[in-house]
């Protein structure tokens, strides 16, 4: 999430310079456009109560499709709003899905909806494809849903780059307002 908000900021700056448009508001724009697939994960979370589970990587079923949410959604949000915000939101959540396709959970639908099967580079998963759900669910059941680390990963050292992380990012905030 942290990586996400960082790259967001890099393309609204980057977006707000080649455009020449004020750069706060593209910004925002970006870090929204680079978190926006992880809402599916809120949606699970209240359709399955608060519980995470060995599945709870699922959640990336219903928003972590490249093709429909960066290319189609990309397309339309250039028609409908502008061209910049088109790009940036085609950018933003592309990097999210490279980003997702390295760690958390077990792949990504790059494919979908043309090939139901999911792509991975995590260094632990054992595989880096999986051709549907019930392969991608085997896989599950054996080695453990990767997501659950975030939740026991609060460990002092973690905790202190994430309020340093936080603080920086409030300065450069300041600073391109
Ligand atoms: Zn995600």
């Amino acid at each position: 999430m942290y990586l996400d908000i960082l790259a967001g900021i890099f393309i609204g700056l980057t977006a707000s310079m080649a455009s020449g448009l004020p750069s706060g508001e593209l910004i925002m724009f970006a870090v929204a456009a680079a978190l926006a697939p992880d809402i599916d994960f809120i949606v699970y979370l209240i359709r399955h109560r608060g519980q995470v589970g060995k599945y709870a990587h699922e959640h990336r079923d219903l928003f972590h499709r490249p093709l429909l949410v960066s290319g189609l959604g990309g397309a339309l949000i250039a028609f409908l709003v502008s061209p910049i915000h088109g790009i940036i939101w085609f950018l933003g959540t592309l990097w999210h899905f490279v980003h997702d396709t390295f760690d958390g959970g077990f792949g990504i639908r790059w494919l979908d909806p043309f090939y139901p099967g999911y792509f991975t580079l995590a260094s632990y998963s054992p595989q880096r494809h999986f051709k549907n759900k019930t392969e991608q669910r085997a896989i599950a059941t054996e080695y453990g849903n990767p997501q659950n680390w975030w939740l026991v990963r609060w460990d002092k050292k973690r905790l202190l780059y994430r309020i340093l992380f936080t603080l920086l990012l409030g300065l450069v905030a300041y600073l391109v307002r």
